[in-house]
């Protein structure tokens, strides 16, 4: 009989169910003599959750490989994902496949088949965000219709889909600001004529509030009362964050981040977050966790001239909770316009390998940063910046302009960034080629 010890097997919460059945045993793999399991034991432990969580993947045939859709998800080995689900070596893991693949247990998707196999490849489930895009309806609609304004009720329903303020730590979040590796944000304008470029490069450290109210374009994460800037981590995903077309200026300017910020890091979802399939929270965890994912791809979907007010009051909501109740300093999200926004039907990726973007990535999202606006004090210091209007205006309190940075720039030209989709020519086509059928349904 092979035994394994509490130390290696690395899933904390999976750690933590063999803890309470060990006993002293000789470990098979690290040789040291203290709690552990059998790996019989062990087998029917992990069993239910893995099929409960994870499936058997379509990927079935290699040599049909270019006829899968183009987000196809091929998964791992047997092998593989016990390594990856229990953290364990592959040693143990082989010998857990031999005893899973022995005990004949069935594939929940079907009865009459086995569910373990040494070939086959498997991927996690996705677990639906069914409960929460129900909420997140109910909730939408009535504040659409209902309400029109942020009251308990709603802020009930918001805790039932994000989270309570003691969820936030089970949210991702990143740091920005001083001593971390996003310290700057940056932002542009649009401008029509030259005149008009000028005007605004003398501006733009004051013209961060919302816009004069006749001129209100209704974003989709000003909550009420709050003063909100919308910036992008590039240059260049500022400018075309403005979606200026070919030919127009664009003023761009560089600002310092002056405070440690707080932010709801969407760009996270989908890197390891989902935890152990072994965790008695996993599927609410999981599940909120692909609502997000939506929420992700809603949000940064740039604004339709036909969309009225009334769609943004849901996600000014979501911002006014995430700002007020949850205390986050802002939300990262990727930008749509340089095709950085995740394929929302992607499944997760469940595992902590999973790469966390570099700065360089980075480039690719925007901050929305909630805060305190402040007068302006004109101490700004420098040749363009010195012409600042003495008008009264204000500030973002937590941002400071860089000086020199305000620079305008005329667009040569716009890249675009696509992918190979397949349409199949009729509906048919691609069970009919999966299956070798001739015959075609009438
Ligand atoms: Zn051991």
């Amino acid at each position: 009989m092979q035994n394994i010890c509490l130390e290696c097997i690395g899933d904390e919460p999976l750690h933590e169910i063999v803890a309470v059945a060990s006993s002293k045993i000789e470990c098979d793999y690290c040789g040291k003599h203290t709690h552990g399991i059998s790996l019989q034991h062990l087998a029917e432990i992990v069993d239910s959750p893995l099929r409960k969580f994870c499936k058997l993947s379509d990927y079935f045939y290699p040599q049909l490989d270019l006829a899968v859709p183009m987000n196809y998800e091929k998964g791992f080995l047997l092998v593989e994902l016990l390594q990856n689900e229990l953290k364990i070596g592959i040693e143990p893991a082989k010998e857990l496949a031999k005893r899973l693949i022995a005990s004949n247990s069935t594939d929940p998707d079907d009865k009459y088949l086995s569910f373990y196999y040494n070939h086959r490849y498997y991927h996690r489930s996705h677990i639906t965000s069914s409960e929460y895009m129900e909420n997140w309806y109910n909730f939408s609609e009535g504040i659409k219709h209902k309400r029109r304004f942020f009251d308990d009720e709603a802020k009930k329903q918001l805790m039932g889909i994000i989270g309570t303020p003691d969820d936030t730590k089970k949210l991702p979040s990143i740091e920005l600001g001083p001593g971390t590796k996003i310290d700057t944000v940056y932002r542009a304008r649009k401008a029509v004529s030259e005149d008009k470029a000028r005007e605004i490069q003398l501006n733009l450290s004051t013209g961060l509030g919302p816009p004069p109210r006749t001129k209100s374009i209704a974003g989709r994460m000003n909550p009420t009362g709050i003063a909100v800037f919308y910036g992008a981590l590039s240059e260049d995903t500022a400018i075309a964050e403005v979606r200026p077309f070919v030919g127009s200026l664009v003023v761009v300017g560089c600002f310092q981040i002056t405070q440690q910020l707080r932010l709801l890091d969407l760009s996270q979802i989908g890197t390891g977050i989902t935890g152990s399939i072994f965790h008695a929270d996993y599927k609410k965890q999981a599940g909120r966790q692909s609502f997000l994912q939506s929420f992700h791809t809603l949000i940064a979907r740039p604004i339709q001239p036909h969309e009225e007010q009334l769609e943004y009051l849901p996600t000014q909501a979501v911002a006014e909770y995430v700002a007020n109740v949850l205390k986050f300093d802002g939300i990262l999200y990727a930008s749509a316009q340089v095709g950085a926004v995740p394929d929302e039907h992607l499944d997760l990726l469940p595992y902590n390998n999973a790469k966390i973007a570099s700065r360089d990535e980075m480039g690719q999202y925007n901050v929305v940063l909630f805060g305190e606006m402040m007068p302006t004090q004109n101490n700004i210091t420098g040749d363009a910046q010195s012409k600042i209007s003495n008008t009264a205006s204000e500030s973002f309190t937590s941002l400071a302009l860089q000086n020199g940075s305000v620079k305008t720039v005329k667009v040569k030209g716009i890249k675009y960034n696509y992918e190979f989709t397949c349409i199949p020519k009729d509906k048919y086509f691609n069970a009919e080629f999966l299956s070798g059928v001739e015959d075609r349904p009438d």
